[in-house]
């Protein structure tokens, strides 16, 4: 385990723009307000979503496409460098009229509506390619 302190440096709270991607909009936040790092919260709805699975068998992630408008029960990720883009590593558990949920990775999703918050630390972190899980991890 690697392990580093951070502090807290700031806190935003924002509104998701109908329309827009859902990741996209909180990377979009991060690089407004200059975070080098971050963990954030978010809910809302979205208009359609792409969630992804991470076969550990076959070290690839798999894709789960939802065209239709779901709830996001909840929703949480983080914000750190890769390569030369900040990136928002987004997790999500979306819910259906039933209240059946899918979870996952999220990729991509039409916002709807959609309330973050955001945590920025004052320490920068970085991804880098990780052999043996040949994910992008932390450094
Ligand atoms: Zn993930």
């Amino acid at each position: 385990m690697n392990y580093q302190a951070v502090e807290t440096e700031s806190e935003y709270v924002a509104r998701l723009e109908t329309g827009a991607d859902w990741r996209a909009e909180i990377e979009a936040l991060a690089a407004e307000v200059d975070a080098d790092a971050g963990w954030f919260t978010a809910l809302g709805a979205v208009q359609d979503a792409e969630l992804w699975f991470y076969d550990q068998d076959d070290l690839e992630y798999y894709p789960i496409e939802l065209d239709e408008p779901l709830e996001v029960a909840s929703c949480v990720g983080n914000i750190s460098w890769l390569g030369e883009e900040r990136f928002a590593h987004t997790h999500a558990v979306l819910s259906r009229p039933d209240g059946e949920t899918l979870a996952g990775h999220l990729d991509a999703a039409t916002v709807w509506a959609g309330e973050a918050h955001l945590r920025v630390f004052a320490e920068s972190l970085e991804r880098e390619h990780d052999e043996t899980t040949d994910l992008d991890l932390w450094l």
